[in-house]
């Protein structure tokens, strides 16, 4: 075999397009791909329409990568030709920056983004630093390890460094790709989960995916419903709406945190004083290093976390990206290789 399909965008705003490309070799401190599955992120977006700053297209996005090596570069050691493996969101670090010699690789200053910095997983094969793999454990499907490495990680990287403790309310607001699995991971730490969604209808789904309570935020006050339960110690705010997010500061406990891992378009309004008199926060959460998605797919495999997805081959790219973008996925979407 000498080349390889991919789906790639020619230039911002650009369509779909399947292509053929010659068979990438690994360098040093690259193994190489066969791609079996990659979830489809609504970060994508950032490729398709040019939104992220400096580019170089032709891209192929994909950062919820999961298949098998098939060809090692020279200077990796710890990992073999057939390991299954992830590639998500955090695409490598340079081991020499400041926050990589404190040990803090997510924040490297010269850290790589895959599909973003380099050719992603909506491909048959792909080049992958040996800093970027995750090993997939025994027994984990690629099309249920794909959406953890970048949807999965984020959220259970933010509960799991949240502070909270088992027994603490910990609420999830939207139950949509990051949210369902938001409101499973929350409950298997052991908090008192709540999710939080527009409407009624999901109220059976969330309580499905584990949650002890569902707060309709289009019928009720999400804030006071929180207040009465004593506020929530975590508000993982998954859906990225400004205006829902602002107004769940006034939910949260004492030492409350609300954590965004979505970006909003809009900014946030926040009023400062309930902050200070609560010693409460609002902050960031950037997804995770490798090791924290290999956390990640080993805690979902023993505590029986999956996301719902829906699954299209990657001659239907097209196709699956529109319904990733309609939000009317059920949740998450992935792209299978043939
Ligand atoms: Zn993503
Ligand atoms: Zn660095």
């Amino acid at each position: 075999m000498t080349t390889t399909k991919a789906a790639q965008i020619r230039k911002p705003g650009g369509d779909w397009e399947l292509v053929e490309r010659d068979l990438p070799q690994p360098g040093p401190g690259q193994v190489r791909l066969k791609v079996e599955a990659c979830g489809i992120c609504h970060s994508d977006v950032l490729i398709k329409d040019g939104l992220w700053p400096g580019i170089q297209y032709p891209r192929v996005p994909g950062h919820e990568v999961a298949g098998r090596i098939d060809a090692v570069g020279s200077g990796v050691s710890n990992w073999k030709v057939g390991q299954r493996v992830g590639v998500g969101w955090h695409g490598g670090h340079c081991f020499q920056c400041e926050p990589c010699r404190r040990g803090d690789f997510a924040m490297c200053v010269n850290r790589k983004i895959t599909g973003i910095d380099f050719d992603g997983g909506y491909a048959e094969h792909m080049i992958a630093p040996a800093s970027a793999l995750a090993a997939i454990p025994d027994g984990l499907a690629a099309t249920d390890a794909g959406p953890f490495m970048c949807a999965g990680v984020t959220v259970f990287n933010a509960l799991r460094n949240s502070g909270a403790i088992a027994g603490d309310v910990v609420a999830v607001h939207g139950i949509g790709g990051l949210g369902h699995l938001g409101v499973q991971y929350a409950r298997q730490m052991g908090f008192q989960t709540i999710a939080i969604g527009r409407g009624k209808d999901k109220d059976p789904l969330a309580r499905k995916l584990g949650a002890h309570q569902y707060i309709d935020s289009a019928a009720t006050d999400a804030a006071a419903e929180l207040q009465k339960l004593g506020g929530a110690r975590v508000i993982l705010a998954t859906a990225p709406n400004a205006k829902a997010i602002s107004a769940l500061v006034d939910g949260l406990s004492i030492n409350g945190k609300l954590l965004v891992p979505a970006a909003p378009m809009e900014p946030l309004t926040v009023s400062v004083l309930p902050l200070i008199m609560g010693r409460r926060s609002v902050a960031g959460w950037y997804s995770g290093t490798a090791r924290d998605s290999q956390d990640t797919l080993e805690f979902s495999v023993f505590s029986g976390v999956r996301s719902m997805t829906e699954v299209f081959p990657l001659a239907r790219v097209t196709e699956a990206y529109e319904r990733m973008i309609s939000g009317k996925a059920r949740f998450r979407v992935v792209l299978t290789m043939p």
